[in-house]
This record gives C-alpha cells, sequence and structure tokens, in this order.
C-alpha cells in the first residue's frame, strides 16, 4: 500500500535513469526524499568537504524501547549500546531480534516511543533531518541497482562525481577489476536489475555509491545471499578498509565479517544481550557460540 501510494514519486526520481528494484529502506529513503522537500531544508550534501577527511561519527542507543505501531509488540524492548567512533562494529543475532530497526531509529526513519538514539552526543531528534543523514551512508540489505551505467549505479544521490572520486570509490570497494571487465567501463549499461553483476559485486557497488558521500557513519546491512570465496574476500577487504576512517556499523551475515570486527553486538528479542569480540563471545556467550558455528556460516 505504502509502495503504490509513492509510485508517481518513485517514476520522478528515476526519471531517465531506469527501472529501479526498491526494497523497505529504499522507500524510506523516498519517503526521505519528501521529508525534506516538506522540511525545506535543502538537498542531503555531501558530509565533509572534499580533501578534507571526515571525522567518524559516535553512536549511543541509550535505553530505546520501540514498537511499529501502537497495539503491536515492542521490537526493541531495551536496547542500549555505545559505539565509540571509528572501527568495525557488528550485530548478530536471529531474525527478528530488531538489527535492522535499529538503523532505521538511527536514519530517524522511525522515532523511539522511550529511550534515546544520539550521534556524536546528541539526540538525532535535535538534528536537522537533512544534516543528520548526509553524516550516514546507508547500504541496505537488498541493494537497489538501476538499470542505468555503472556510473550512474555509483552517483545517484550525488549528482557528479570527479574521476578521481569515482577511482578513489572504485578501489575501496574493490570494484577496479570489474570496471576494467565492463566492454564500456564506467560506461557500460549494467542491464536490467543489473544482471551483469553478482549479488556480490552488486552490494559492493552499493557501498561504493555511500562511499562516494564520504559518510561519517557507514550502515550495513548484509546481504544474506551466498557469496563465492573471491566476493566473500572482497567485501570483508572494503569493510575493514571503510572502518579505519569511517565508523562503520554492520548487520553481519557472514563469520569473515564479525570475527574481524572491532566489537560485536549480540542482539535477542529487542534487547542487547552481550557485547564484546569474537573471542570473549565465543568464551562467554552461548548464543554467540551457537550463531557463530551455525547459522552465521550457513547463511
Ligand atoms: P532483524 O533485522 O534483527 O532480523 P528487524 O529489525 O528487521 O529484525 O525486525 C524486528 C521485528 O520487527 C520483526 O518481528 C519484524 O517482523 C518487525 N518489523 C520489521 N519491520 C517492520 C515494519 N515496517 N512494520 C512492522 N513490523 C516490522
Ligand atoms: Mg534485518
Amino acid at each position: 500500500l505504502y509502495l503504490f501510494a509513492l509510485a508517481p514519486r518513485i517514476g520522478q526520481l528515476v526519471d531517465g535513469v531506469g527501472q529501479f528494484q526498491i526494497g523497505s529502506a529504499a522507500a524510506a529513503r523516498i519517503r526521505e526524499v519528501e521529508e525534506l522537500e516538506v522540511e525545506d531544508v535543502g538537498a542531503p550534501g555531501v558530509a565533509a568537504p572534499p580533501g578534507q577527511e571526515p571525522s567518524p561519527a559516535t553512536v549511543t542507543f541509550h535505553e530505546v524501547r520501540f514498537a511499529y505501531r501502537p497495539g503491536l509488540p515492542d521490537v526493541h524492548r531495551r536496547v542500549s549500546f555505545t559505539v565509540p567512533g571509528c572501527g568495525l562494529t557488528a550485530f548478530v543475532g536471529p531474525s527478528g531480534a530488531g538489527k535492522t530497526t535499529a538503523f532505521s531509529l538511527i536514519e530517524r526513519f522511525y522515532e523511539p516511543d522511550a529511550g534515546r538514539v544520539s550521534l556524536d552526543g546528541k539526540d538525532v531528534r535535535e538534528w536537522p533531518l537533512a544534516e543528520l543523514r548526509a553524516n550516514i551512508g546507508y547500504v541496505e540489505q537488498d541493494s537497489p541497482v538501476l538499470a542505468g551505467t555503472l556510473r550512474d549505479n555509483l552517483t545517484l544521490g550525488v549528482g557528479e562525481a570527479t574521476a578521481d572520486q569515482l577511482r578513489r570509490v572504485l578501489r575501496l570497494a574493490r570494484l577496479e577489476g570489474v570496471a576494467d571487465r565492463l566492454p564500456q567501463g564506467l560506461d557500460t549499461h549494467v542491464g536490467h536489475r543489473g544482471c551483469r553483476l553478482s549479488g556480490g559485486e552488486r552490494q559492493r557497488v552499493a557501498i561504493a555509491r555511500a562511499l562516494l558521500r564520504r559518510p561519517r557513519l557507514l550502515l550495513l546491512d548484509e546481504a544474506t545471499s551466498q557469496l563465492d570465496a573471491a566476493n566473500e574476500a572482497a567485501l570483508r577487504d572494503t569493510v575493514a578498509d571503510a572502518a579505519r576512517t569511517t565508523t562503520v556499523l554492520v548487520v553481519a551475515h557472514r563469520l569473515s565479517t564479525v570475527t574481524t570486527a572491532d566489537r560485536i553486538v549480540v542482539m535477542e528479542a529487542g534487547c542487547v544481550r552481550a557485547v564484546g569480540t569474537h573471542a570473549q563471545l565465543l568464551a562467554g556467550d552461548s548464543l554467540y557460540r551457537e550463531l557463530a558455528t551455525t547459522q552465521l556460516l550457513h547463511r
């Protein structure tokens, strides 16, 4: 129903670019565009001036309680954690634990019923919405792929980018080889639904697109689809590289992501159950041990 209501908007947004696969987070992005228009705060900008390294953001959840609608059960019952800035933080937990919801609350697609979500110590409700979101790069689980060129796919939401800027994000996302392989390089049409790109490449295109805006915080909801070893290594290296200069939060479905994380937040049924490193949690948390040996490996 919601998507249906937005259909004319989607048409406007992708006019001249091509077809658009749309997921729930993409729908939220569309709503973001609408809110921006309503609030008249200008287009989402770039977080840091070119040539200047953006400082990594800090994120805090304080006793967050949240339900999607009144009468529905609380999806976050009591969520508290702190991400001090820079480095890689992985969120793990059974399906439905509230991991993706945490990202939606950071972006302020929704607001908590109680408690507080803060970016740099300031409640996200106190940030001008455009400014808040200019700080954040969000790569959703099923990344939208346009039927335009690889360049279109990278610059969506940014407009134009210099050759240097594009080279930088292609290198970061381990996509240089892919660009070289395509017959017209960056100007190759990547096809309906990006069918010339593998699942792993599509997610890295989405990461590159997010990094082009030089976010201070990168939110990555890892795809659950299987990746071959080369794509898995590329994803792991991309995420590790980004985490050197940016705060990176990943909803992780791969053991290779969580084992390299600086901290892991284990969520269960709307609560944070444990926080620690891979080694600490393997030794100290039975759910984590179970996830690490079964689901994380097999999904
Ligand atoms: P996870 O990412 O850990 O699998 P989610 O944060 O996506 O979990 O979802 C937590 C719970 O909230 C689930 O029970 C899910 O069905 C519910 N939920 C997620 N999105 C919505 C929504 N837009 N409206 C209502 N319920 C939702
Ligand atoms: Mg999820």
